[in-house]
């Protein structure tokens, strides 16, 4: 994995906080700043959606810190920025449907978590902070492509949280001169994205349950799309991100996505299609439709020209060229532990 790389700096000059670096995405991140050199990657996460065992291959890295810590505590962030030069911010909970079944928690963590992340960035040496922002910020909007200036009404808790990230990080940068980037990812999927419990994401729910020869459940007739982003295209957004020397590119939100949407329907074919490479009997499982989901919309694909045109961002994986790299994962996964 991350046989490209996406930067032009030398690393081993910058000491890194990787917030949430437990997850899926922090734990990519993580993963490639090591290889290639950093000085120092520091990972603060309370490991309540992350897992210790995605931390594993790094832990005796000598360049690799863990603080097993919650953003919630002001004191805590600020003691995991002391010495840090970059931070790239993936702390959240995500999941629209648990911000639904309790926004409060969604809410302490995504808002007051993100605060604390700022306030600490603004008390010490930090000289950027990226941070995960999400695509739900368009809401209802039903334009397509989505572009960043043009978005709509939230339709969940977790919708806010993360547009209140924007607003927040917008006004920091204003009043005390911070430097921020936001990244409005768009349905990201790749190695380590946890399959199990009631809010995995679609990609490794269904390859778990297809694995095991269960029916997927599609919410909905199956021909809802997204703009499915496979996790290196994420990751070199992020390393692009932090080394944007040009001042036009800072203080911005990005859509990070391939730019290209697939249905749900599609997407099954293209999963069943890889996985019965391995297993044949996967061809013959079935698909369930159930009712559609509350707070979902229809159709979401990015516009991706304001990262082309600021970023230099070229997403080198379409979904197909990601669904074959995160099966391999998956598959050996599969063979070795319980997914
Ligand atoms: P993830 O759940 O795998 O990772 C989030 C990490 O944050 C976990 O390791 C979790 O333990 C940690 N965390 C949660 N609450 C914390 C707290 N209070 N203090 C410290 N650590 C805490 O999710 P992910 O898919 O890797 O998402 C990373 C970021 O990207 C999140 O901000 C998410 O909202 C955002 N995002 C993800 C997607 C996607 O498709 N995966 C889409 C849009 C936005």
């Amino acid at each position: 994995m991350y046989n490209t790389r996406y930067h032009l700096a030398d690393l081993s000059n910058y000491s890194f906080l990787v917030t949430g670096g437990a997850g899926f995405i922090g734990s990519n991140l993580v993963e490639y700043l090591l290889k290639y050199g950093a000085r120092k990657v520091r990972v603060l996460d309370n490991l309540s959606t992350g897992h210790r065992r995605n931390l594993e291959p790094f832990m005796s890295h000598p360049a690799f810190e863990f603080i097993e810590g919650d953003i919630r505590s002001l004191q805590t962030c600020e003691q995991a920025m002391q010495g840090i030069d970059l931070v790239s911010h993936q702390a959240a909970l995500g999941s629209v449907p648990r911000s639904i079944q309790d926004p409060i928690t969604s809410n302490d963590v995504n808002v007051s978590g993100f605060l604390n992340i700022l306030v600490a960035a603004r008390n010490s040496e930090v000289k950027r902070v990226v941070y995960a922002a999400s695509s739900s910020t368009y809401g209802d909007s039903t334009e397509l492509p989505k572009v960043e200036d043009r978005i709509g009404k939230p339709l969940s808790p977790y919708a806010i949280t993360k547009y209140v990230n924007e607003l927040y990080a917008d006004v920091f940068s204003r009043i005390y001169g911070l430097e921020l980037i936001g990244l409005r990812y768009f349905n990201v999927f790749g190695q380590r994205q946890d399959p199990n419990g009631a809010y995995a994401a679609v990609i490794p729910k269904f390859v778990n349950q297809l694995i095991r020869h269960e029916s997927p459940v599609i919410n909905g007739d199956g021909n809802y799309s997204r703009d499915f982003t496979y996790i290196e295209n994420v990751v070199q957004m992020n390393l692009k991100a932090m080394f944007t020397e040009d001042s036009r590119a800072v203080n911005q939100v990005y859509n990070v996505a391939f730019g290209e949407n697939t249905s749900l329907n599609e997407l099954v074919q293209y999963l069943k299609e890889y996985l019965a490479e391995h297993d044949p009997a996967i061809a013959g499982v079935d698909v369930i439709h159930g009712p559609n989901r509350v707070g979902d919309i229809p159709h979401s694909l990015a516009d991706i020209t304001r990262a082309r045109t600021l970023l230099g961002y070229e997403p080198l994986f379409s979904i197909r060229d990601g669904l074959k790299e995160t099966l391999k994962w998956y598959t050996q996964e599969s063979a070795t532990v319980s997914v």
